[in-house]
């Protein structure tokens, strides 16, 4: 059964949280939101709507001046960071942003102090309408531990389809899906089937699926900020936003 709580500890708290900011920017009307919430001393800021970014002063700084991408994130990670937030408040700030019920706890084992984090996951039911598996980016997805996992089994037939490369930064890396004896993705992945009804696909490899795959998705806001319908938000067969695809 996928796992309904997740405890993090404070310092994972702020973790998760910047996670969330790289993983579903620009979400700037939240970040507006959070501002407000945290209410730091000498912050200004003005969204512009339609715009991934935010006009902001801070510090010393007399005018506002543009932030958004990667320094945008940087600052608001900084601004939860720097604030200090009592635990209670953290868990406001979390509900916030993870959009989903936060309370304050300790660990059950070690008494850590910590955030409970409501996944949902208890409510999702995937509707087979395949958008993770053609829509999203998953090229790099394949852990070391899967491809372990698929050599033990002798599973040569998804090795087939499975490159192992290095990035520009030297990291190794097992990308999927890339067709046999070629560097070219694959259009889509191969092991994905039409199903019997209109609109529904199929995992021909379900069972030994990459964990990437196992694991989509993690939480309700995950599902809703990647287009996935499985918590009946969405119409099976809606297409994809625009834009680069975001991570599965
Ligand atoms: S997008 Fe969600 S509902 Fe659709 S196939 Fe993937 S996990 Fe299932
Ligand atoms: S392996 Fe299965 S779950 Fe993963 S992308 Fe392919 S069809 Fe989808």
């Amino acid at each position: 059964m996928a796992q309904t709580y997740l405890f993090l500890t404070l310092s994972q708290v702020l973790t998760a949280i910047c996670l969330d900011f790289r993983g579903y920017e620009p979400q700037t009307m939240l970040f507006c939101e959070v501002l407000r919430a945290l209410d730091a001393p000498g912050v200004k800021y003005r969204r512009e709507p339609g715009k991934a970014g935010l006009w902001l002063s801070y510090g010393n700084q007399g005018k506002l001046r543009w932030l958004e991408g990667e320094a945008l994130v940087d600052f608001m990670c900084r601004q939860i960071d720097n604030a200090n937030l009592d635990p209670e408040h953290l868990a406001a700030i979390c509900r916030m942003i993870f959009q989903t019920p936060c309370r304050v706890d300790r660990h059950p084992d070690t008494g850590q102090p910590g955030i409970v984090v409501q996944t949902d996951m208890a409510a999702f039911q995937c509707r087979q309408c395949g958008h993770c598996c053609r829509r999203l980016d998953y090229r790099d997805g394949m852990t070391q531990a899967d491809l372990e996992r698929l050599k033990k089994m002798g599973r040569n037939d998804i090795l087939a389809w499975v490159r192992t490369t290095r990035t520009v930064r030297g990291d190794i890396t097992h990308r999927i899906w890339v067709i046999p004896g070629t560097n070219e993705f694959a259009p889509s992945c191969p092991f994905l089937k039409r199903g019997g009804c209109p609109h529904q696909w199929i995992c021909s490899i379900h069972d030994v699926r990459p964990d990437i795959c196992r694991n989509y998705p993690v939480s309700r806001k995950h599902a809703l900020m990647t287009g996935c319908p499985g918590f009946d938000i969405h119409t099976p067969g809606q297409p994809a936003p625009s834009g680069n695809p975001p991570n599965k």
